[in-house]
């Protein structure tokens, strides 16, 4: 059985999340009260509907209660996004992910039992700041408030060496769990693996090591 969806909120940040599901098969249910916005989308996803998901008897009769994962995209309008959140929390929904503004509303939403909060603005900001450093950082993932994921291109700094010669975990507390070298992927390398300058390397650790690891090997 497909996985259902629904989407509230069909700005930048929802319609593509509407995008992306329908075009990988999913169904997708999209919500907002501007009119607009659902006619850009019905021809897109499976249902489209003008709604206002502050109301809770619209949302009981549009069937959200039988949906797997609901996205809340609501932007600027922080009371909506958080009562909407509270309402699909009532109705028992399984899955909510909802866009935060900011922090505040980010702890706001956690508290009421969002079961994922996402920043994509910020999160966005903080990968394109790590690319502008360095254009061999490639990418950045946060995986909490002190600690993430960076994928490196190794460049010259690293090429020709081996992981004991870096010496990456000892000299910066960072580890390097995996090596992409063209398709194939080398999980939980070994210390004498000899690195390529067009190898990717994927590496994990706190902020403030990934941060010294950029600055001194990338
Ligand atoms: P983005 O920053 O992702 O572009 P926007 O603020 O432009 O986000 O879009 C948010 C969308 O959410 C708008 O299309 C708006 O009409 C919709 N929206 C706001 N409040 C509600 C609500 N209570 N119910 C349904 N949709 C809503």
């Amino acid at each position: 059985m497909k996985k259902q969806f629904a989407i509230i909120g069909l700005g930048r940040f929802g319609g593509s999340i509407c995008r992306e599901l329908s075009k990988e098969g999913m169904e997708v249910l999209a919500i907002d009260v501007d009119e607009d916005k659902v006619n850009e989308f019905k021809d897109i996803v499976s249902h489209a509907v003008i709604a206002d998901s502050t109301d809770e008897h619209v949302l009981k009769e549009l069937g959200i209660t039988n949906i797997d994962h609901v996205i809340v995209a609501i932007g600027d309008n922080l009371q909506s996004s958080i009562l909407t959140t509270l309402i699909l929390k009532e109705l028992g929904i399984k899955k909510i992910t909802v866009k935060a503004q900011n922090d505040y509303h980010a702890k706001v939403l956690s508290k009421i039992g969002a079961d994922r909060v996402v920043h994509p603005e910020r999160d966005m900001g903080k990968r394109i700041a790590h690319h502008l450093i360095s254009s061999n950082v490639l990418d950045y993932l946060e995986l909490s408030d002190e600690h993430s994921i960076v994928e490196v291109k190794a460049g010259t700094k690293m090429s020709g060496r081996t992981l004991i010669d870096l010496d990456i975990r000892a000299k910066y507390g960072c580890n390097v769990v995996a090596i992409k070298r063209d398709k194939d992927i080398i999980v939980s390398p070994m210390a004498n693996e000899v690195i390529r300058s067009d190898d990717v390397l994927i590496v994990i650790g706190a902020d403030r090591d990934i941060s010294r690891f950029e600055k001194h090997l990338v």
